[in-house]
């Protein structure tokens, strides 16, 4: 017998945003100047003082096996970073260190959900979330979210799309790809019928650094016992440019955390030692790199949010947060561009790439056709020419 994909797999599509950067990367190697704004992750590198830590760990021998949920003295540092922010008070046994914020992702659906479970999700969603909630088995239930809503969920579509299966909401905040940050009043309107309806909360805050001119409210801060119903995602890929060396975690009750542990240890044993102690040193280290990062991550996002609004037919709502601008492209769609008809946001993304080398992400691949996303974790520079181009093609 020839080896078959399960039927669990075979539903599974590839990331597109990783699918999209591979292309740009494929040109690149044939020798084109390509100005990448697809994938999101910071174009820094990560700070030297953290390179330092892993180099030290190396040499002082942490190149073993470390507990499989994480190293204790990191689950502490993200405990104590965690609590100092949000006043809560975490403990390390509620913490597991996993393969980056995907795996940790990956282990809060597979660990809380059962197959035939619906997980609302409110779009446009970034692309993992879907294809790993249906590796668990379980129904994602996608609620389109508005434009003139900022893209945020609403406590009303939140209602319509509760039946008896809803087991879970996922929320992300400050948003990939739309970059809406909620306020602590749309999140606590939301909380209420996370009770009511006694679900459970899977809240990604992986971009909570990068908030911009607003503040961040961590999900589980809204009411007292939302811990209880509550997985934090977070992890170091954004915060302090270290999207390679693959660290993230969840925080969650202890029971489900101490599971969840134990499922790492049959699945992939530790995340990278080395990569544990670099993520020690970012945590407990100095954070002036992280405002730093901001502070340009910010200057880029006014740069680009007036390069969008001085696009004839191009919007986008404000960005409160993370690296992306999620620029609405319907009244371009339907035309040809140098006689290649483009009627979809995938047909744009493939002409913009193929005819000026701008690679962006179809807003299809994030539930949301019409829509192109495109980062801002890329330098000035590449962000001046790309916007030029954008132009250009437009034109
Ligand atoms: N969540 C969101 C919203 C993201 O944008 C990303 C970026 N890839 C992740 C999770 C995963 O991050 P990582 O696996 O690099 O830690
Ligand atoms: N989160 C980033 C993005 O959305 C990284 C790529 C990925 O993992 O999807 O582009």
């Amino acid at each position: 017998m020839s080896v078959e994909v399960s039927k669990i797999v075979q539903g599974v599509e590839p990331s597109a945003t990783l699918a999209m950067s591979a292309k740009a990367k494929e040109l690149k190697a044939q020798g084109e100047t390509v100005y990448n704004l697809s994938v999101g992750e910071p174009d820094f590198n990560t700070p030297e003082h953290i390179c330092d830590a892993a180099v030290a760990a190396m040499k002082a021998g942490h190149t073993r096996y470390t507990v499989a949920s994480g190293l204790p003295e990191l689950k502490q540092a993200i405990c104590d970073d965690y609590n100092a922010r949000t006043g809560l008070a975490y403990k390390p046994t509620q913490c597991v260190v996993s393969n980056g914020a995907k795996h940790a992702l990956h282990n809060a659906f597979f660990g809380a959900l059962n197959p035939g479970d619906e997980v609302v999700l409110p779009a446009p969603y970034w692309v993992s979330y879907a294809e790993l909630i249906k590796l668990s088995g379980a129904k994602p239930v996608i609620v389109q979210t508005t434009e003139a809503d900022g893209f945020k969920l609403t406590p009303e579509a939140l209602l319509a799309a509760i039946t008896p299966q809803t087991k879970m909401l996922l929320l992300c905040n400050p948003s990939n790809p739309t970059g809406a940050c909620y306020s602590r009043d749309e999140l606590a309107a939301l909380a209420k019928i996370v009770v009511e309806k006694d679900l459970v909360v899977v809240a990604d805050e992986i971009y909570d650094h990068l908030v911009y001119g607003g503040c961040f409210t961590s999900f589980p801060t809204i009411l007292d016992g939302l811990q209880d119903r509550t997985i934090v995602i977070n992890g170091v890929s954004k915060t302090y440019a270290m999207t390679g060396w693959r660290i993230g975690w969840l925080l969650a009750p202890e029971p489900f955390a101490k599971k969840i542990g134990g499922l790492q240890s049959q699945e992939t044993s530790n995340p990278c030692s080395i990569s544990q102690y670099a993520a020690l040193a970012a945590l407990r280290g100095d954070q002036s790199c992280v405002e730093a990062m901001k502070v340009e991550f910010e200057k880029r996002r006014n740069y680009v949010t007036q390069r969008i609004a001085d696009i004839p037919g191009l919007s986008a709502p404000a960005m409160g947060g993370a690296f992306y601008a999620f620029i609405n492209i319907s009244a371009h769609l339907g035309r040809q561009y140098n006689g290649v008809q483009v009627d979809t946001s995938k047909d744009w993304c493939l002409e913009l790439l193929q005819q000026k080398k701008v690679a962006t992400v179809m807003g299809s691949a994030f539930g949301c056709e019409g829509y192109a996303r495109a980062s801002f974790a890329a330098s000035m520079e590449t962000l001046e020419i790309a916007y030029d181009r954008i132009a250009e093609f437009l034109a």
